[in-house]
C-alpha cells in the first residue's frame, strides 16, 4: 500500500511529534527530498544481511537535528528509528534500530527523545 504523503493526520496527540502531518517537533526536522534520499541510501549502505531491517524498503520521513538518529517509514507500514552508525556496511545488531508498529508509537518515541 503506498501511501506516500498523502498521510491521514493523527489527531488527538497533543503536543507529541507530529509526523504525520509535516509539523515536527524540534530536534526532529523533515528532510527535503535530496536529503531523504542520502539517508535512505546510508541506511542501506548499513545494514547488512543479517540486520532486522535487512530487505524492508525504507523511506525516511525525520531525522534528528541533535544526533545521528533517523526515522523511516519501512514498506510493510511500520516505522523503525535508525541510530546511522556512518559504518558501511555494520554489524548488526548496528546501526541501532527500534522498530515500530504504528504513528502513536512512533510519535511517543520521537517525543521522548532526547541526548
Ligand atoms: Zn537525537
Amino acid at each position: 500500500m503506498a501511501r506516500g504523503r498523502g498521510w491521514s493526520p493523527v489527531r488527538g496527540s497533543g503536543n507529541l511529534a507530529r509526523v504525520s502531518d509535516g509539523q515536527l517537533r524540534e530536534p526532529w526536522v523533515r528532510p527535503d527530498d535530496i536529503e531523504a534520499r542520502r539517508l535512505e541510501a546510508e541506511a542501506r549502505a548499513e545494514i547488512s544481511d543479517e540486520h532486522e531491517l535487512h530487505g524492508i524498503g525504507l523511506t525516511a520521513i525525520a531525522r534528528c537535528s541533535g544526533c545521528d538518529d533517523a526515522v523511516f517509514r519501512c514498506e510493510d507500514e511500520t516505522f523503525a528509528v535508525v541510530h546511522l552508525s556512518y559504518v558501511r556496511p555494520d554489524r548488526p545488531p548496528w546501526p541501532r534500530t527500534t522498530r515500530l508498529g504504528g504513528f502513536i508509537a512512533l510519535e511517543l518515541v520521537m517525543d521522548q527523545h532526547e541526548h
